[in-house]
């Protein structure tokens, strides 16, 4: 039977015995004259109401009757005389059934032996009772009526008022199941409920979660009551009862609600969500009535509703915490798994990130297909190489997460081998690099899941910056991270009050130390006097866009100090350095140009410096730059020139007037014939190509002399001095003046 189709079948034997044996109706006779008690006794023998025979019950006074009432809460009237010790007695009485005890479903039909001692209209607004009757007045025929009609209205309120009960447990039940979501709680509460709606107190219910394809005798028990409680997490096999498990399986192959003496069942299913189905076993021990059936049928629909509920539930979690793609966990899945685990499962877990590197650039490259099936392979890749028990989740169009608590070694040199192996791809072997960082969980015992990952991610960044391919996470690393972001507010209002200076520091002719130059080398202090160097402010103002103004404002200052030292009689050029990022922003090219002449300035009194590396990466859009300010006559010097070799393929067309040959080169001068190789190189470059050479770092007279004999003729370093405060320059200069 499927949900839509009438929820209740009986079966044919099953209906006899749905109510339980026939009881006779209770009449109460309160009465202190035994005469006419008596006489009631035998008018009511042979009253038969829907059925039914009636029963009488005698009390002598109203404190025996009070009694009488409180232990049978059935019966259906009482009649009651007036006056019995006193002339209240028997209203006092109505009083307590009513307002005491609480029974407002009997019928009180007040009898009076004197007409006249309380008058019936006053009586019946007072009190409420639901007849009132002087016995002389009463024929037995009337009694009987009046008997009768008042037993039918008391069975009808009766049922009434069990229904409204009835009906208030389901909607309690309802609402005490809808806000479970998960399975085990929901399904614990439905049987939870049931038992209450029923008032089960032998027996039990449990519910089984039938499985596809699977024996009825294998569907696990997923929540269970009373004496079936030890059975949660076995299979129907473990059911004791031969005749339960009978049952079972004739409601698991139908498909339908089955009631028996005894026991019912009842199916429901969530097919459409999630293909699941379940069969519901209570056990009453006794039939149920034709009311309870009702209530159960009203609730079951609740609980099928329920059980679509828990399956969409689950579905949108599904949704939520997996990847759309390759249908494995996700980030937010990841965040809930590091929130779950304990301290102890912490001590052995580790956090793998593995970032595809430059995944942004395959795509324009080849398209998000192309992406698609490479993330797939990856993963498949991955699954292949790792032990099962750790977890792949993607946490990033380019990013997987790895959790793991294994013993499988997963350093340095299992990433190296692993990423070695090329990735097929539409038949075709691709290789891919990845940037892999790990932290282990063991150090951060009181984070937060979020700042787990993050760390993981942020040690990813740190990982490029350092150009590493595999990094582990250390706490050093955070503090890192806070003092550059304290430092960087402190950078942004220190460019705003223009709290940086420069320094100059002479170049030399290295055979006489005569002063050909400087360069304006930025210089920042802190109010409380703390200097910051650039080796820490400059890749910070890099990164964090504030680079171009702070540029711009040690040019500014450079200019100033081309006055001054004009005015004292010095005309050198002044260099000055600037980042890549400063010569691909046209707006900072044209200002640059504005500001130079706003100052006064020729173009040939100043020389950029741009580093090798930084002139290399974006070289066709630097360049045009470049060849600019060479034909506005201004030098450009190649920085920190050697490294890597890097500019070495543009060589021929390298727009530049001057080579600095690196301050490590110097420094290996007499110690690395590889070294010295390097800076002859550069010298016949110069020559060739007819770029001036400058030798930077230079520290002592060996470095000077070696340089001079391999035909170097330029240089900078402390040897010559440290870079200066302008009027130290100024000092400095009239010295060396040629
Ligand atoms: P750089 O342009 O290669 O500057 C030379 C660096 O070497 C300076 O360090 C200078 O003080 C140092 N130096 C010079 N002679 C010697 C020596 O004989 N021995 C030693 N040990 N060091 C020497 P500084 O001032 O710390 O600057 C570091 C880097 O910061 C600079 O390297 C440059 O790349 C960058 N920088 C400095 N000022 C600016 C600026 O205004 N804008 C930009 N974009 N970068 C700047
Ligand atoms: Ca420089
Ligand atoms: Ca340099």
């Amino acid at each position: 039977m499927s949900l839509d189709g009438p929820l209740f079948d009986f079966k044919p034997e099953a209906e006899t015995s749905i109510e339980p044996a026939q009881q006779c109706w209770k009449i109460l006779s309160v009465e202190d004259d035994a005469g006419y008690q008596a006489s009631l006794i035998f008018a009511l023998d042979s009253l038969e109401v829907l059925g039914r025979g009636t029963e009488l019950l005698c009390a002598r006074s109203a404190f025996d009757a009070a009694q009488i009432i409180a232990h049978n809460p059935d019966i259906s009237v009482i009649l009651l005389d007036v006056v019995m010790e006193d002339d209240e007695a028997g209203l006092r009485l109505v009083r307590t059934i009513r307002d005491v005890i609480g029974n407002a479903e009997v019928r009180i039909i007040l009898l009076t032996g004197q007409p006249g001692m309380a008058p019936r209209q006053d009586i019946m607004h007072r009190y409420d009772i639901d007849d009132y009757w002087c016995k002389s007045e009463l024929t037995n025929d009337h009694l009987l009526t009046i008997i009768t009609s008042n037993i039918r209205t008391w069975d009808h309120l009766t049922q009434l008022t069990r229904a409204r009960q009835g009906l208030q447990m389901v909607i309690d039940a309802s609402q005490a199941i809808s806000s479970k979501r998960d399975i085990a709680s929901f399904t614990h509460t439905v049987l939870l409920e049931i038992g209450h709606i029923l008032g089960i107190e032998k027996g039990g219910i449990l519910c089984t979660l039938l499985q596809a394809q699977c024996e009825a005798d294998d569907a696990t028990i997923l929540a269970a009551t009373e004496e079936f409680t030890n059975l949660v997490g076995h299979t129907v096999k473990s059911i004791e009862s031969s005749e339960l498990r009978q049952a079972f399986h004739q409601a698991a192959t139908r498909r339908e609600h089955c009631f028996l003496d005894g026991y019912s069942l009842f199916y429901f299913n969530s097919t459409e969500i999630d293909k699941r189905e379940y069969l519901i076993l209570i056990e009453t021990r006794r039939p149920l009535l034709s009311g309870e059936v009702n209530l159960l049928q009203v609730f079951s629909e609740n609980i099928s509703t329920g059980f679509t509920n828990v399956a969409l539930y689950n579905r949108l979690t599904e949704l939520a915490y997996s990847d759309p793609l390759l249908c494995i966990p996700n980030r937010n899945w990841l965040m809930r798994e590091l929130d779950n685990m304990s301290q102890t499962d912490r001590q052995q877990a580790e956090l793998i990130v593995l970032e595809i590197d430059d995944f942004t650039d395959i795509g324009i490259a080849f398209g998000e297909p192309f992406c698609n099936e490479l993330l797939y392979c990856l993963y498949r890749q991955l699954v292949s190489a790792l032990s099962p028990d750790i977890v792949i989740a993607r946490i990033d169009h380019d990013a997987f997460a790895l959790l793991t608590s294994s013993a499988q070694s997963l350093d340095q040199a299992f990433f190296a081998q692993f990423l070695s192996q090329p990735l097929i791809i539409a038949d075709a072997e691709h290789r891919i690099a990845a940037t892999v960082t790990v932290v282990a969980l063991r150090l951060q015992p009181n984070r937060k899941p979020e700042q787990i990952l993050r760390l993981a991610e942020s040690t990813v960044e740190t990982a490029h910056k350092q150009k590493l391919g595999y990094l582990a996470y250390n706490p050093g690393f955070e503090e890192d991270i806070a003092s550059r972001y304290a430092l960087l507010s402190e950078l942004r209002s220190a460019l705003s009050r223009e709290q940086f200076y420069v320094e100059l520091q002479p170049k030399v002719r290295l055979s006489d130390k005569k002063l050909l130059g400087f360069e304006a080398l930025a210089r920042w202090t802190l109010p409380d006097g703390q200097q910051i160097p650039p080796s820490q402010f400059i890749p910070l103002a890099e990164t964090s866009g504030l680079i171009g103004k702070l540029d711009q404002l040690v040019l500014l200052q450079t200019c100033r100090a081309l006055h001054e030292l004009k005015a004292a009689g010095i005309e050198v050029p002044i260099a000055f350095n600037v980042s890549s990022s400063d010569l691909t922003e046209p707006k900072f090219f044209n200002r640059m140009l504005k500001l130079i002449e706003d100052a006064g300035i020729s173009p040939s009194q100043l020389e950029l410096e741009i580093t090798e590396t930084q002139a290399v990466k974006d070289y066709s859009r630097i360049s045009p730059s470049l060849r600019k300010l060479i034909a506005l006559g201004m030098g450009v010097s190649i920085d920190d020139f050697g490294i890597g070799y890097s500019s070495l393929s543009h060589i021929t067309d390298l727009a530049a007037t001057t080579l600095k040959i690196d301050k490590s080169f110097v420094d290996r001068l007499g110690h690395s014939r590889a070294d010295e190789q390097v800076v002859d190189m550069i010298l016949r470059l110069g020559e060739c190509f007819g770029f001036t050479i400058i030798a930077e770092g230079i520290e002592t007279e060996q470095q000077r002399t070696a340089l001079m004999n391999r035909g170097c003729q330029m240089g900078q370093g402390f040897l010559f001095a440290r870079p200066m405060p302008l009027p130290q320059a100024i000092e400095w200069a009239r010295t060396h003046i040629q």
